[in-house]
């Protein structure tokens, strides 16, 4: 396969702004990515490793090859994990070629995030007793919806945002930051923005949440709809624009690392994109008052690293450097913890043979750790990994907590203050 091959010049690059044949060219063939590829270790095909994708990306961008099924089917499996990328010595900005790539396949239907109305509707699924009687039933297996019910956490309340919540009567004020609240998050992912508020106000932070804020673009972006992407980027870079802040938090590492990448899709947006950090990193770098005592914990927890955190954002020992801070905690990380867990989004709905099959591997390593001591709680910061892990768990039957590193820190230091 020629990688080389002269590209026609086509907007679809917009996705990242990027001039893809540049990008590919980067390419060396050296396939020291492969050993990381999640896909390939389950397939041993060289066209579900990145390099075989580059190869694919060329082909199809110089029109020597057609989007047929399973050329698509080989791009779409990819995770986007982007561990290929993190272990890249020549640089390939494979994250920034695939979603380019995407946007030259045929358009699928629009992401489907839940609306409001459908949460409602899903909340009262659940506190009615229908999701009772439903999983009762055993209509959902033949009705193929089991898989979707099973990924449903209680979902919680969740009222309105103040625009600004101002730090803790008598916490030693420090400043400002923002609080990105995100479209599923903001309702699957409550208890942990709910958490890195009231932490960040115990701190002596005050926190704007501003109103104007809207979806990350993620689900856009990786699913070959640049416009939407870009569109909803302009939108949050102007709403956040308006605040004197330190710095822009996220409790998902997933929607933390497409907010750190807005300046690769709109150029010139730099300091916003410098500004926003995962909680975990924002409060494992703030020094912490004597004041706020935080008590002891005397359990093992195993931790979760997120393709996200890690790959992206270069931030996998931020959770770990941030529950250390509570006192004799035991954290265990899962082995190997670099590869990706199926997770990724709507991959865990689309994709569901291989999202199972990378969720095993990450689910028998956290086997292997209970194996060596007892274990209730397993610890990720990415929305999208602990409703895909904590709905393998219940598969296999175990009864195990999948929480957000902040909210254990936020239990342990109200566990003082009660
Ligand atoms: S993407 Fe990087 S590591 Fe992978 S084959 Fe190309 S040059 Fe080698
Ligand atoms: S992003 Fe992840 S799944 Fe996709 S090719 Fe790279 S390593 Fe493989």
């Amino acid at each position: 396969m020629n990688l080389h091959a002269p590209l026609p010049a086509n907007d679809h690059t917009q996705a990242r702004n990027i001039d893809l044949a540049a990008e590919i060219d980067r390419c060396v063939l050296c396939g020291m990515c492969s050993q990381h590829c999640p896909t390939y270790a389950i397939r041993a095909d060289e066209n579900e490793s990145p390099r075989g994708r580059i190869a694919l990306i060329a082909a199809l961008a110089a029109k020597q090859i057609a989007a047929d099924t399973t050329m698509q089917a080989h791009l779409r499996h990819c995770t986007g994990c982007r561990a290929c990328e993190a272990s890249c010595p020549s640089g390939v900005r494979f994250g920034a070629i695939m979603d380019a790539a995407r946007a030259m396949l045929p358009r699928q239907d629009p992401p489907s995030l839940p609306s409001q109305q459908h949460i409602r509707w899903l909340r009262l699924y659940q506190r009615t007793g229908l999701q009772h009687l439903a999983r009762a039933s055993g209509l959902l297996k033949p009705l193929g919806l089991a898989q979707k019910d099973n990924l449903l956490p209680p979902i919680p309340d969740t009222p309105s945002w103040q625009a600004y919540y101002p730090a803790t009567p008598g916490a030693e004020p420090r400043g400002d930051v923002a609080l990105f609240t995100g479209c599923i998050a903001n309702t699957f992912d409550r208890k942990a923005l709910e958490a890195s508020r009231h932490l960040l106000n115990t701190l002596g932070y005050g926190v704007h949440v501003p109103p104007g804020q809207d979806c990350c673009g993620a689900l856009a972006l990786h699913n070959g709809r640049p416009d939407e992407a870009t569109q909803l980027a302009r939108q949050n870079l102007e709403t956040f624009a308006k605040l004197d802040v330190q710095a822009i938090v996220h409790t998902a590492s997933g929607c933390s690392a497409t907010l750190s990448e807005y300046h690769r899709q709109l150029p010139g947006t730099e300091t916003f994109s410098r500004k926003v950090k995962d909680i975990s990193q924002f409060l494992a770098e703030v020094e912490w008052p004597a004041a706020v005592a935080i008590a002891p914990l005397p359990k093992t927890i195993a931790l979760h690293t997120p393709c996200s955190l890690q790959n992206v954002l270069r931030q996998a020992e931020a959770p770990r450097r941030l529950l250390q801070r509570i006192p004799r905690l035991e954290i265990v990380p899962l082995a190997p913890n670099t590869r990706c867990c199926g997770g990724a989004g709507r991959y865990m709905l689309e994709q569901a043979d291989f999202a199972q099959g990378l969720r095993a591997k990450t689910l028998d390593a956290f086997a292997r750790v209970q194996a060596q001591q007892e274990i209730d709680t397993l610890i990720t910061s990415n929305l999208g990994c602990a409703l895909h892990l904590a709905a393998g768990l219940r598969e296999r039957g175990q009864d195990v907590e999948v929480v957000h590193p902040v909210v254990l820190l936020a239990r342990q230091v109200e566990a003082l203050r009660a």
